[in-house]
């Protein structure tokens, strides 16, 4: 392991320049450092010696980054905070300060930038997964501080929660370690039927959107009609931008975003925007209060800052411009490697979530014996690593282009040229 990344550093600094040198030019970092005189320094450098003195950690402990041809997995690391951002995070971890109250602040800071509806407001959670939990125990507990303490026993409070069948992933986890039981529907009659004095939530995965009967606005419609407190998780559903907003207006109790995807905010920060009751009540289950369901999910001073200005960048940026952008990349991929004898690529962009352009890329099997898997893997293997899968269940391979940093996309087209080439009969 350690020979081997040895020589993907040799090669790795040998073959491309660009990109190393993108990577290893950063060596000087704001300092925490206070100055001998007590006053904080502002912006002060200061020249990283030992561990990350490469201007690569990651190199150094033998961990092989890769280019993100995938997007926002946070299996990868998420996203690439803005450096403005680093700069605030780094501010934020020069004092010390009401944690709680910090939240509030927080809050309202973003209920304003979001010009949320009134009796709106939100908080940083530690994820989108977070505010899932933490928003879900609120509703449970109310402010009662004996209920609080004995969650995920929901003796003595509601203990169900409604969802579509076709609604049900990976993150409603983060719904059953309250202890709740999930209830699956999938008709509104089968809604109707299912509601009852244990029903606690309705919950809707925004992603999920066309594949249930219920849509989005019907949701939140039938949860008014039955009184009961509705739940939109959209984590990964900006772009859009305006969908930061939407499920507020839409008259959603409570939202949740993840920070560390197209936000570019703190890998480790999200947020849950909902009614100031409800989000209050969140906060109470949630760190920094001790004796609560929440308090493994902490989210620190740093990240809260961190996550106030990724929204004030994200909300600054011309969007339509990165779309662009984002298409122009993939479309010089697509220039290189469709010189490649039997290579076809197509455009398209989903729906929902992920919300950005992407390629696909097939090949005629008959001139070139490779399979997307072995394609996918001998990428990984290059050097530098690439990470490229199958794109949204399509044929062949996937990719998308908007966490691919300057000059990545030249590499990945010469790369995968020449894989394809070498297979072609
Ligand atoms: C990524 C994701 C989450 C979790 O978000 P984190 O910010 O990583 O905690 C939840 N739900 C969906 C649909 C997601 O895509």
């Amino acid at each position: 392991m350690r020979l081997s990344s040895k020589w993907n550093r040799r090669n790795f600094l040998g073959s491309v320049g660009v990109f190393a040198g993108s990577v290893l030019a950063p060596r000087k970092v704001f300092s925490l450092n206070r100055g001998a005189t007590g006053a904080s320094p502002k912006n002060k450098t200061a020249t990283v010696t030992g561990f990350g003195q490469s201007g690569n950690p990651y190199e150094e402990l033998g961990v092989t980054t890769v280019i993100n041809c995938e997007g926002t997995m946070t299996v990868l690391g998420g996203s690439l905070p803005h450096p403005e951002l680093e700069a605030v995070m780094t501010m934020a971890g020069r004092h010390f300060v009401p944690i709680a109250e910090l939240e509030v602040a927080a809050g309202n800071r973003i209920a304003q930038m979001l010009k949320l509806p009134d009796g709106y407001s939100a908080i940083v959670t530690s994820g989108a997964a977070a505010a899932i939990q933490s928003g879900l125990a609120g509703i449970l507990t109310g402010d009662n501080e004996a209920l609080i303490r004995q969650l995920p026993d929901l003796t003595g409070m509601k203990s169900e929660v409604i969802i579509q069948k076709s609604h049900r992933n990976p993150f409603d986890h983060q719904l059953r370690a309250t202890g709740v039981k999930l209830v699956e529907i999938e008709t509104q009659d089968q809604l109707r039927a299912a509601v009852n004095e244990r029903t606690a939530m309705m919950h809707f995965s925004n992603f999920a959107n066309a594949a249930g009967q219920i849509k989005v606005d019907e949701w939140v419609k039938l949860a008014k009609q039955y009184n009961i407190p509705c739940m939109n998780d959209a984590a990964a559903d900006t772009p859009p931008v305006s969908h930061l907003w939407d499920y507020a207006n839409m008259g959603y109790d409570l939202i949740t975003f993840s920070g560390g995807k197209a936000i570019r905010g703190p890998q480790c920060a999200g947020m849950l925007i909902g009614r100031k009751e409800l989000v209050a009540n969140a906060l109470l289950n949630n760190s920094p209060h001790e004796d609560t369901l929440g308090r493994s999910q902490k989210v620190g001073k740093e990240e809260i800052v961190g996550m106030v200005k990724a929204l004030e960048l994200f909300l600054n940026e011309d969007h339509d411009a990165l779309a662009k952008e984002w298409q122009s990349r993939l479309e010089r991929i697509s220039s290189e490697i469709t010189k490649v004898p039997g290579v076809s690529t197509s455009f398209f962009t989903p729906d929902i979530a992920n919300h950005v352009p992407h390629m696909q890329i097939t090949w005629d099997a008959a001139r070139i014996s490779l399979t997307p898997k072995e394609a996918s893997k001998l990428l990984r293997s290059s050097k530098p690593s690439i990470a490229m899968g199958g794109g949204e269940q399509r044929p062949g391979l996937g990719m998308n282009s908007f966490m691919l940093q300057p000059g990545e996309d030249k590499i990945v087209a010469e790369r995968l040229s020449r894989i394809l080439r070498e297979r072609a009969g």
